[in-house]
């Protein structure tokens, strides 16, 4: 976290010395265009080169095919940032080296965090080994452990007049239950709904005795569940999690067989002390893989944009239009991994990777993380013998169909995984660099498309 700070501190820094210096430069001196900007990624690389166009060549720092979290940068690449006017990195910590990089080079440059303003993943909702399915049925089972339904309310039959649980000025911080009584359908089965009002908990858990639930907004529109709880913690039979900004939402119960259900929610992360569950408290980084969703990469380009403008201000109108071109083409990527998504069934949308490197894509495009072979945001990490074991009960239990290896990670856990449990192991899926030219994923969309299909060909 201090390194983090640090960092930005210091791209303020580099930011506002540029500014204070640009007025002298417009004047007169540099020669147009001749902006020298580096990135830090191949694939960032790639994304800066379609904002600058002709007017700036945007080389990489890294070579093709390197594992960035592995990356360590020479005295000859601490040299090519020296001369440069314009370094662009990922940010959200994905670049620790990058502050002592930048003490080394010293002189003054424009710092371009591509990943700045975007909303990270925590450290919870990026470490799936503590959020297995199994670890969440068994925080919610420990929540509802002992508790007694407190009162009956009568679900109605009209969601628009769904009745809220908690009165006014009470929180939802906490797990109660309640019995819930439900209207007669026509085909003899009941259902009914209530409201709940989210305040912005990591994900909320929502549990009865079967049937199943839904979970709208209050004007209507079905949200899509983060993760199906099979829960056996009696009487709760069914449970499902949901992530929910905060506001008023309608929850719908449907498909029981009795008119009444015991009927839970609430955060599914307990407020625990620290140190309560040590295992949560091995890594504090975020997520930093903004990159795998290309409506997060948006943003890259508008901050890349606006750091070479302010760079290269001559350059307005050409980095303006060049990042325009380029977000209609990520839009539609986005419009066409939505088409290619829809042809996976929706239970077998589940990945499991190398590291936890898919945590934005799946969030975008409605997949499970179910784990990783390296629970860990970074691919530095081994996992325990405990680890592997939970995974391949995970992977067992659900039946993932496949485990994607990043190109340049070792397939070797993978494989051992794939030999305990059945599932095929996919090799060539490209995350966090660019290809050769000739390879089969030269550019971030071309990356991007890559992957999707091959994600598509192992799962639908
Ligand atoms: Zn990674």
């Amino acid at each position: 976290m201090k390194t983090v700070r640090l960092l930005f501190g210091l791209l303020l820094i580099a930011v506002w010395g540029l500014a204070a210096c640009a007025p002298a430069g417009a004047g007169g001196g540099q020669a147009q265009g001749a902006i020298r900007v580096l990135a830090v990624e191949t694939f960032l690389a790639d994304i800066a080169q379609n904002v600058a166009g002709d007017r700036a060549k945007v080389e990489s720092l890294m070579p093709i095919g390197v594992d960035p979290h592995a990356f360590n940068p020479t005295p000859q690449d601490v040299r090519r940032v020296a001369e440069s006017d314009v370094l662009i990195l990922n940010g959200a910590g994905f670049e620790e080296f990058a502050e002592k990089m930048l003490e080394n080079a010293g002189g003054e440059r424009l710092v371009i965090e591509a990943s700045a303003g975007l909303t990270m993943r925590t450290a919870d909702e990026a470490m799936h080994d503590d959020h297995s399915i199994e670890s969440h049925v068994h925080m919610v089972c420990a929540q509802l452990e002992g508790k007694q339904p407190q009162g009956e309310v009568t679900a109605a039959a009209n969601p628009e007049a769904a009745p809220a649980l908690h009165a006014e000025g009470e929180h939802a911080h906490e797990r109660e239950i309640v019995t819930l009584k439900l209207n007669l359908q026509p085909d003899g089965t009941y259902a009914g709904s209530v409201r709940f009002t989210s305040e912005n908990e990591a994900g909320y858990a929502f549990t009865s005795a079967g049937g199943q639930m839904t979970v709208a907004t209050a004007a209507g529109a079905a949200l899509t569940p983060v993760q199906a709880l099979p829960l056996d913690c009696s009487p709760m039979t069914y449970g499902v999690i949901y992530k929910l900004a905060p506001g008023e939402y309608i929850v719908t119960l449907s498909g029981l067989t009795t008119e009444t259900t015991p009927y839970s929610a609430g955060p599914v992360h307990a407020h625990t002390e620290a140190g309560a569950d040590e295992h949560d408290h091995h890594h504090h980084a975020g997520d930093p893989h903004f990159w795998l969703d290309p409506l997060s990469v948006i943003k890259y380009v508008e901050n890349i944009r606006d750091g070479l403008i302010a760079a290269d201000p001559a350059g307005r109108e050409v980095y303006t239009q060049n990042a325009a071109a380029y977000i209609a083409q990520l839009n539609d990527l986005h419009a066409w991994i939505e088409t290619q998504v829809a042809q996976i069934p929706p239970e077998r949308r589940v990945l499991v990777t190398d590291h936890d490197t898919l945590g934005y894509f799946a969030d975008r495009y409605g997949f499970t993380v179910l784990g990783a072979i390296i629970p860990n945001v970074s691919s530095g990490a081994s996992p325990t013998a405990q680890e592997m074991a939970q995974l391949i009960d995970q992977v067992k239990s659900s039946g993932a169909p496949a485990i994607f290896v990043e190109s340049i990670a070792s397939p070797q856990l993978a494989n051992q995984v794939a030999a305990e449990t059945g599932a095929k192991v996919v090799t060539d899926l490209y995350t966090h660099s660019v290809t050769a030219p000739e390879g089969k994923a030269p550019t971030y969309i071309a990356m991007m498309r890559h992957n999707v299909e091959t994600m598509v060909a192992a799962l639908k």
